[in-house]
């Protein structure tokens, strides 16, 4: 088969590899296992060069792919740019976080190269954190590169793409603001610069839309020829005979070589959790058929710190029974806990895991599994089908963009669910798991808005999440999130269940090793720019309807601590809004309990959709304050919106500017220029997803 052949040619290469080893390795004192990957430190960065003209020598490539990512999107498209790029035009391609590079020699790449970005917008058209430095840098007033070119970058060739959300006022800023910033300094764009739209649910079928036509341009510029497309494994595999799962060098799924030492120590971010006690945990509903979990997160044995309005991300596990569904279509069961370890068989690609490991761990902890499959990724797949019939319809789905929406969007279906339809259950033995690691992406931590407030509880995180569960038409079981339902099995353990196993979902929930046992989560802070007004007195209008509310929770509660503390507070006016106040109202009796302190400084307005013969929702109730909004507004109250970024966080925008134009009798224009200045006064903050 073409694994037993791939397997030879990987086990090849990785025995020179091992021969060099042997030789050198003592030379040089290189101690412990051959084969495994560096994932030393928290971020195990050291000794590389930051100089992308020496590293594009040195590597001998031709074409970098540069991503921002906040999310992992831009991340995988730039890794799908590539792998594009080698096999159909042999060009010689490398992925590279932004963050890893300086810029001031972009003028010194040649021009028979190529430099692609792949760059996502992120919340109020902000750069990605790994593409802060990058932006400033390009699109600085007075940057000035090293060459002395004039123009400066007249001899870089580079292709864009921006992923971005239509629902935001600052839609794909970063690609359009860095195209014009290199083409203002004499850059050549080659193709269009894309643009992918998350806000019209098109991110895909944009991306997949630009790239050819920026293949063609590509492929007249650099004169390059397209070949017929050859599959080539980016990572080696190897079977380690003399291991088991038990071995203290197999990563059964810690993150780094810290937590498998048992020695977890900070800095804790976005490379190294924090595996933190669960203190507390409750459901927030009272209707059988939904759930919204309130989790109380320990960091006190931690150096971490949080502000009011911060994100905490949670990193999850995946559930048994897709571990299970997924291992089992590769036909890989049997040897779920063999230990394997995984190279980069090129020197600019990168293991997305610590090595040695296993199957199992590596499909629990590190892939996103249950995840919306690209219709690249099948027809890629299309090579590796089992039988003539299957190959047929992975080449038809990954081909016919209504095709693939009909049989696989609407049903939801992960990797694993849509081989097994598409095989009538035979297994997909000969796809190599190198094509696995490459096309599923990196297990995503989830944010969710800090529900706590800092000064009240400065070492104690809460979050405020709804699970998510969904019936799909056409399916028997229903639609499962990742994280939210590892957080109610969680909550289950915590409240001393010892097996949870909600809606029949089973999480290795002790974590490996048992570490997480004593009910952890792993968790990481994230510092946002959703902040109280540093003056305490400003009034604030909060818009928090649903788990919209989370982290105006924590800001009643710093209010209601900045009084008991003899300070003098602002009006805050909350408005919250959820189905019927019997189900869903979030927090009843702590609003009330907030009222007793703070007294007529705080209101609550409350909309119910589902409640009356009409539906209520909190931009119906904000209309019809109007009066009371502008003069708050006139006092310099900062107005803030949380929650959902599709519907409800534009129409608050809509009847603001509505208000605004009523109130004060001015032009709708007007009204709209006054609520972007407010946004860019940071005077009005969002806080959506
Ligand atoms: P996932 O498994 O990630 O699924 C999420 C959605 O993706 C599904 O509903 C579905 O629409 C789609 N999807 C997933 N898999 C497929 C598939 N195979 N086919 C088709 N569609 C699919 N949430 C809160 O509850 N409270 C908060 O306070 C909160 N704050 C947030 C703050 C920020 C800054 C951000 C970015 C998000 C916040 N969220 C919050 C949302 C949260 O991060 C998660 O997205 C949410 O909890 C769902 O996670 P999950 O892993 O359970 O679902």
């Amino acid at each position: 088969t073409e694994l037993d052949t791939l397997d030879i040619i990987v086990l090849a290469a990785i025995l020179l590899g091992t021969a060099a080893y042997f030789t050198k390795g003592k030379l040089w004192g290189v101690t412990k296992d051959p084969y495994a990957s560096s994932f030393a430190g928290a971020n195990g960065k050291a000794g590389k060069t930051r100089n992308i003209v020496e590293k594009l020598e040195e590597s001998g490539k031709n074409c970098i792919i540069f991503y921002g990512s906040q999310t992992g999107t831009a991340e995988d498209y730039a890794s799908r740019l590539a792998k594009e790029g080698k096999s159909r035009f042999g060009l010689e391609t490398m992925v590279a976080d932004l963050e890893e590079f300086d810029y001031d020699n972009l003028d010194a790449i040649p021009n028979d190269k190529v430099v692609m970005f792949v760059l996502a917008t992120y919340g109020e058209g902000e750069p990605t954190d790994n593409a802060v430095d990058f932006y400033e840098f390009v699109t600085g007033e007075d940057v000035s590169f090293n060459e002395g070119n004039d123009p400066p970058l007249s001899n870089l060739n580079f292709v864009a793409f921006g992923l971005g959300n239509n629902t935001y006022e600052h839609y794909n800023s970063m690609v359009r603001n860095v195209t014009k910033a290199l083409e203002k300094h004499g850059a050549h764009r080659i193709g269009e610069a894309g643009e992918g739209d998350d806000g019209a649910g098109t991110m895909e079928e944009d991306f997949l839309a630009w790239k050819d036509p920026m293949w063609k341009a590509l492929q007249e510029k650099m004169g390059l020829d397209e070949r017929e497309a050859v599959y080539e494994p980016i990572f080696g595999i190897v079977e380690r005979e003399t291991l088991t799962k038990d071995s203290p060098e197999v990563y059964v799924g810690e993150p780094n070589k810290m937590h498998l030492d048992g020695t977890p120590k900070g800095p804790f971010n976005a490379h190294n959790p924090y595996i933190a006690p669960i203190a507390k945990s409750f459901e927030l509903f009272s209707v059988k058929d939904r759930n919204c979990l309130h989790m109380e997160v320990d960091i006190s044995g931690s150096n971490l710190t949080y502000q009011t309005g911060d994100h905490i991300a949670v990193w999850p596990t995946n559930p048994g029974e897709e571990v299970d569904r997924f291992l089992n279509t590769f036909g890989l069961t049997d040897k779920r806990h063999q230990v394997i370890s995984v190279k980069a068989l090129e020197p600019t690609a990168k293991v997305p895991f610590p090595t040695p490991t296993t199957f199992d761990a590596i499909v629990r902890y590190h892939m996103e599994i249950c995840a919306p499959v690209s219709r690249q990724f099948i027809a890629t797949l299309a090579a590796f089908a089992p039988n003539e019939e299957s190959k047929a319809e992975m080449t038809k789905l990954g081909g016919d963009k209504d095709y693939f929406h009909q049989k696989v969007n609407v049903h939801h279906l992960n990797i694993a669910r849509i081989l097994k339809s598409v095989s009538k259950g035979q297994p997909w033995i000969s796809v190599p798991f190198s094509a696995l690691i490459e096309g599923v992406t990196k297990l995503q931590p989830r944010y969710y808005s800090i529900s706590s407030s800092s000064l009240e509880q400065p070492k104690m995180i809460s979050i405020t999440a709804v699970v998510e569960r969904q019936t799909i038409p056409g399916r028997d079981d229903p639609f499962h999130g990742v994280a939210t339902n590892y957080l109610l099995a969680l909550k289950e353990k915590q409240n001393g269940e010892p097996n949870p196993t909600p809606f029949g979902l089973s999480y290795e929930i002790t974590g490996p090793r048992n570490r997480y046992d004593g009910v952890h989560v792993p968790v990481h802070v994230r510092h946002s720019n959703f902040k109280l007004p540093s003056d305490p007195t400003k009034p604030i209008i909060l818009i928090g309807p649903g788990t919209g509310v989370a982290p105006f929770r924590g800001f009643v509660r710093e209010r209601v601590n900045q009084v008991k503390n003899g300070e003098t507070v602002g009006k805050t006016i909350l408005f919250f809004g959820c189905r019927k106040r019997t189900e869903d109202f979030l927090y009843d009796k702590e609003w009330q309990e907030a009222k007793e302190v703070l007294g007529d400084n705080f209101e609550l307005v409350l909309a119910f959709s589902r409640d009356g013969p009409k539906k209520v929702y909190v931009q119906h109730r904000l209309k019809e304050r109007s009066k009371e909004i502008n003069e708050l507004l006139e006092k310099k109250a900062y107005f803030y919106v949380c929650g959902d970024a599709a519907n409800m966080a534009r129409e608050v925008n809509t009847v603001l500017a509505q208000i605004l134009s009523e109130q004060r009798g001015i032009p709708d224009t007007k009204a709209e220029e006054i609520v972007k200045n407010m946004r860019a006064a940071n005077q009005y903050q969002e806080d959506v997803w």
